[in-house]
């Protein structure tokens, strides 16, 4: 009888690992033993810690999400901090993983992380075509070097070490702190306290008019489950909603005071900065490999994101 599959979750307890962990539960897999640790587990920067986290379950295959993340203001002053404790948790985690015959590593790389100066849509054969965004370059570039591992790691010893390349992501479980949270976490957690206070104006930051594409938790879990069992390259790829769904920002806070049933008025604060104005990237290789896949319509994610939050933000990460 073949022994059962041991899947290690690094980032177990994150918005994406929450999401697996939810799939996985529900799925009840028979021949599957999913284990989700988050950094109470292991410190995943220290090699020593990684490597007793292995000892101890004994992981066939690995989903590594683990990372230093952090909002805009964060990555522009900690760029150092990014680029060291990201390059360490991801060497710790291929090499131990290569040292101890783990049999595939689904690592997680972002649509951030593309170069700056770039044609449209984005696709996987894109990553090191020039320098990220300066704001994250940190984070970009050890993200980078997933890929880069991921290939020489290949070449060198034949492992199957692979990646994928979320748009954004937002769901039950996400981070609303107002200082480091993206941007749909941050409007629900604010429209929510203004409606506490009984306000009826509502403003977002920046023109409303920048266009994103968005990933719901759940949909990025399944997406993250058929790459571990059924994607077979050591090549990224991108894992993110039809180029036809991108969605301004002023749509995604309309749906959500929509879910909260907000009757007041949105305003748009266009002295604040808007960022880059879109990121498109193409799913097409995605849709190549899984045509019949389907994702929540917009606006129920965010409907039910929006009632996750009502009902769980006094424990939420605020
Ligand atoms: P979260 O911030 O929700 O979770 C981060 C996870 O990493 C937590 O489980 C945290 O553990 C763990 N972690 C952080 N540092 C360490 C460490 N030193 N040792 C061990 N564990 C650690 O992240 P997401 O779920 O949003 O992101 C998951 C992955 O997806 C990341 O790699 C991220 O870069 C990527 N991604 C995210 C996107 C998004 O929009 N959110 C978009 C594209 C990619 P604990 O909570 O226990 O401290």
């Amino acid at each position: 009888m073949e022994s059962k599959k041991v899947i290690l979750v690094t980032g177990g307890t994150g918005l994406v690992g929450q999401a697996i962990r939810e799939l996985i539960e529900n799925e009840k897999p028979s021949d599957e033993v999913w284990i989700f640790v988050g950094s109470k587990d292991a410190d995943l920067s220290i090699l020593d810690q990684t490597e007793s986290l292995f000892e101890k379950h004994k992981p066939t295959h690995v989903i590594h999400l683990a990372a230093m993340v952090g909002g805009l203001f964060h990555n522009m002053s900690h760029n150092l901090d990014f680029l060291r404790t990201n390059m360490h948790i991801n060497d710790n985690i291929l090499e131990t993983s290569f040292r101890t015959g783990v049999q595939k590593v689904v690592s997680c790389l972002s649509t951030c992380i593309f170069p700056d100066k770039t044609s449209y849509p984005i696709d996987e054969t894109m990553v090191h075509l020039g320098p990220p965004h300066p704001s994250n370059f940190g984070y970009s570039y050890a993200k980078r070097l997933i890929d880069i591992s991921n290939k020489a790691y290949f070449q060198q010893h034949g492992c199957l070490f692979t990646s994928v390349i979320p748009c954004n992501v937002f769901g039950p479980y996400d981070n609303f702190n107002l200082q480091s949270s993206h941007v749909i976490p941050g409007l629900i957690r604010k429209l929510h306290s203004k409606m506490e206070d009984g306000e009826n104006k509502f403003t977002v930051l920046g023109s409303g008019k920048p266009l994103r594409q968005f990933i719901y938790s759940k949909d990025l879990a399944q997406l993250f489950v058929w790459v571990l069992r059924h994607y077979e390259d050591v090549e990224p790829i991108i894992l993110s909603v039809d180029e036809k769904d991108e969605v301004s920002i002023s749509h995604a806070a309309e749906q959500i005071a929509e879910a909260f049933e907000f009757k007041g008025e949105l305003v748009y604060d266009t002295t604040m900065a808007d960022g880059q104005f879109k990121k498109t990237a193409s799913n097409a290789k995605l849709r190549r490999l899984n045509p019949n896949f389907t994702f929540t319509p917009f606006s129920v994610a965010i409907k039910e994101t929006v009632t996750w939050y009502k009902e769980n933000y006094n424990h939420a990460r605020l």
